[in-house]
């Protein structure tokens, strides 16, 4: 597989290079210099997950890696389902929600973390990253077990919800989880002050578990096939999908499934009140204004860092930006879809009840809708609660984790405590 620097494009790198390094010069992002196209895509759609998966990802990866090699990374990463239920007629939602962490980044952290044990060139590694919550629990889990590699994540003692503490800081082993006496920011200047500091990085293997890994990407492409396998050949024709989005990498693995082959007529760009992109979509005009705090804090993101990628794609096929329905919806409308769903028998938290309700708005007599399901509901407990005036509860992750002992440790937003637990664990 190659891949080029949208940026730079003469900087051109293998998979294995694209997956250690996460981001090219200047801040670039990899992009795939080849998109293969996969055949009978109806006889593709008759597989299992897992077998159609590898076969997706062989014809990508190509011969970098063994197809048997893939085939065991996709099977070790794949462990849970993406399941299409029917809402109503016509209409359906996509979970993807079903991994350990409770959210769809579960598919891309855990095919990432497999992806970088089988490009890495030996040696240990140590992942450093930080977390507001929910990346630290999909990397934890991603990485859990796994031979020669380490993982350091800090979050701000006190800041996170006692949940997300739970599900990632009570697991030991190879998760070696700080409470950083800060906040979110003091975090992530830590583990850049270390990114920085060359010696160091050598000596303990550092790498990042970055959320622009084309790895990540790649594994999701997958999950839009196993969903329209679900589907029968008629609803398969007028096929709209819609998209929850924030830094919007969901929606550009759709496009590259799409480029691959999948028949779909159209992708819904759906956001809530942060709204660079549908705003960009209307006017033209690429113009950020400050985040705003939302009940689908997921997607409170007014600089999506893959939206470059998607603008790479479009020109590339020749597909123009304006063929992609796009909606911006309130907390208030969101709310309403919440309920709007529970009474049609549908319980679903707010990034989904959001892409929910542009495809009603934008849906056409005769086409088939699907919208994604990023979470569990449980994990927007408080918030979903609150709207239905009911009590969501725990699914048994979320539960077994909520009685076992934290493991953290405690320290100061110190860089030179932190090179000593670097180095401790690493030892
Ligand atoms: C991360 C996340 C999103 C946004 O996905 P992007 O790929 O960043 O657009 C939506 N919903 C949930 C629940 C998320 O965790």
């Amino acid at each position: 597989m190659k891949l080029y620097n949208i940026k730079e494009n003469e900087e051109q790198v293998s998979f294995g290079q694209a997956v250690r390094q996460g981001l090219g010069r200047n801040q670039g992002l990899f992009f795939p210099q080849q998109l293969p196209e996969l055949g009978d895509i109806d006889d593709l759609l008759s597989e299992d997950f897992v077998t159609r998966s590898t076969k997706i990802l062989s014809a990508l990866i190509g011969d970098e890696l063994p197809k048997e090699k893939v085939h065991s990374m996709v099977d070790a990463a794949f462990k849970f389902p993406a399941v299409i239920k029917e809402v109503k007629p016509n209409c359906y939602a996509l979970e993807l929600f079903h991994g350990p962490t409770l959210a769809f980044k579960d598919f891309g952290g855990r095919f990432m973390a497999q992806s970088l044990a089988a490009v890495s060139e030996g040696g240990k590694t140590t992942i450093l990253t930080a977390t507001s919550g929910d990346t630290g629990a999909a990397v934890a889990h991603a990485f859990y077990g796994m031979k020669d590699i380490n993982v350091v994540i800090l979050y701000p003692k006190g800041k996170i919800s006692p949940l997300q503490e739970k599900l990632f800081c009570t697991l030991g082993g190879n998760i070696h989880t700080v409470a950083i006496n800060g906040d979110f920011d003091a975090c992530q200047a830590l583990v850049k002050q270390a990114f920085d500091d060359h010696e160091l990085r050598t000596e303990i293997g550092l790498n990042s578990a970055n959320s622009i890994n084309i790895s990540r990407l790649m594994a999701q492409i997958c999950y839009y096939f196993e969903a329209v396998s679900q589907l029968n050949k008629q609803e398969r024709e007028n096929l709209v999908i819609s998209v929850p989005s924030g830094n919007f990498g969901n929606l550009t693995a759709g496009l590259l499934a799409k480029a691959m082959g999948l028949p779909v007529k159209r992708f819904i760009a759906a956001t809530n009140t942060n709204d660079t992109v549908p705003r960009y979509l209307e006017t033209g005009v690429w113009d950020p204004k400050p985040t705003v705090a939302t009940t689908s804090n997921a997607m409170d993101v007014c600089q999506p860092n893959n939206w470059p990628r998607i603008e790479e794609l479009c020109q590339r096929k020749g597909w123009g930006l304006s063929t992609l329905g796009r909606g911006a919806v309130s907390d208030q409308q969101s709310a309403n879809s919440v309920q709007e769903l529970y009474d049609l028998g549908y319980l679903c938290e707010p990034h989904g009840a959001i892409a929910y309700q542009v495809l009603q708005q934008q849906l056409e007599p005769g086409e088939t809708g699907v919208f994604l399901c990023t979470a569990h509901p449980a994990k927007f407990k408080e918030v979903v609660d609150d709207i239905l005036n009911c009590d969501v509860e725990l699914p048994g992750p979320l539960a077994k984790h909520s009685v076992m002992p934290l493991l953290s440790e405690e320290l100061d937003n110190d860089f030179v405590a932190l090179k000593q637990v670097l180095r401790r664990v690493q030892g």
